[in-house]
């Protein structure tokens, strides 16, 4: 019986960068994924965007999770022999007169001075002819685009050599709980870890921490447009990904939580679409959805379960899951070897009190 430290269900972004970070670490482990099934990194754009919502709000830990996302995936890169990671400016084109002002006072506050670079007033002085810059631009520095179709088969073919990875659907009925270790089938470990992503509505263990999943669909679209390389934002998000072809994201739909796409989304795309980019001229090669694992509070549910120990969750990274687990799987691997304190905000146990019975 293989004795591990740990089992982790889910190679998502997050059980991905939680088993690379404890392998990093020296820790045995084994990692259960029902070979994305139902997984939203595979459709997400992978931004990482420091400023972001219509109030233009710098987003929560980005200055201490961005930077150490861009080392962590900057060493990934050399583990993984694939590259992934790049840094692209966000070039953010201004929806209405008010925006800009909003953009100009953001400039003039030192917190986020660094993260404004050039800006244009208006559409004369755009230098993007086929983009709708009526109300102008501004560029954000210190983003990047981490290339999901690139990292997730990559990080795949990392563990399945390493002999980590087990591809099957995790079935509940078959882990039991002991006092001093964990056992599913012949793996026995000190613990079990979920980073199960929207499947977490479903979890035996964790289905209580309150959850506020959203779907959502991405197009990939061929136009003879002509599109700069940076991440394109105007609501929506746009991004050239081959030469005539770009993809456009995404739709925000908290009661259909499925991977169905729709022809809802796919007319809500099509019209951002046609906001941002001058030409009508769009043939639509591919649609994606996928179901993004939110918490009511936007925080991930960190921690173990209340009643038993050895289950954690890792979970909960909603729209931010590339952005935000470099650090938190460091932050979490900390924890779990006892050098230092889950993050408030982000532990579950906050939760206990209102949501466990
Ligand atoms: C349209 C869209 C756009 C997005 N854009 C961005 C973006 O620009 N930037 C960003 O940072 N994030 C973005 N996201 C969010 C990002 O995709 C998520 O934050 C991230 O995928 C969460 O990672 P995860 O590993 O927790 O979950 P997932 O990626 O969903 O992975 C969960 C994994 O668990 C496995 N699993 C679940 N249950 C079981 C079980 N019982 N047995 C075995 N395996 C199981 C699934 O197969 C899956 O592989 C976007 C998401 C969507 C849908």
């Amino acid at each position: 019986m293989p004795n591990l430290d740990c089992i982790i269900v889910g190679q998502g972004i997050a059980g991905s960068n939680l088993a690379f970070e404890l392998l990093k670490r020296g820790k045995r482990l084994r990692i259960i994924d029902a070979s994305w099934k139902s997984a939203a990194c595979l459709v997400a754009a992978g931004v990482i965007n420091p400023i972001t919502g219509q109030r233009l709000v710098k987003s929560w830990k980005s200055g201490q999770a961005h930077p150490y996302a861009k080392k962590f995936y900057a060493a990934l890169e050399g583990e993984l022999g694939c590259s992934f990671y790049h840094d692209r400016k966000i070039l953010q084109l201004c929806k209405s007169a008010e925006e800009h002002q909003l953009w100009q006072k953001r400039l003039q506050d030192p917190e986020y001075a660094p993260f404004i670079g050039a800006h244009v007033d208006c559409e004369d002085q755009s230098s993007y002819k086929s983009l709708n810059a009526k109300f102008g631009y501004h560029f954000i520095e210190r983003s990047a685009w981490v290339e999901p179709a690139a990292i997730m088969p990559a990080y795949k073919r990392y563990f399945l050599r390493r002999g980590v990875l087990e591809e099957s659907q995790f079935d509940f009925a078959r882990l039991s709980l002991h006092s001093d270790c964990v056992s599913y089938g012949d793996i026995r470990a000190q613990a079990a870890i979920f980073c199960d992503g929207a499947a977490a509505v479903g979890n035996p263990y964790f289905s209580w921490l309150p959850y506020r999943c959203a779907k959502g669909e991405i197009l990939q679209i061929a136009s003879d447009a002509e599109i700069p390389e940076h991440i394109i934002h105007r609501g929506n998000w746009l991004m050239k990904c081959a030469d005539g072809e770009f993809r456009i994201g995404s739709t925000w739909d908290r009661e259909n939580l499925d991977e169905i796409p729709t022809q809802k989304a796919r007319a809500e795309l099509l019209a951002a679409a046609a906001s941002i980019i001058k030409t009508r001229k769009f043939e639509v090669l591919r649609q994606s959805a996928g179901v993004r694992p939110c918490t009511a509070t936007t925080r991930p549910h960190l921690g173990r379960h209340p009643k038993f120990p050895r289950v954690l969750s890792f979970n909960g990274f909603g729209s931010k899951g590339f952005a935000l687990t470099p650090f938190f799987a460091a932050h979490f691997a900390d924890y779990l070897y006892g050098f230092g304190a889950l993050d408030p905000e982000a532990d579950l146990k906050r939760h206990i009190k209102k949501f466990y019975r």
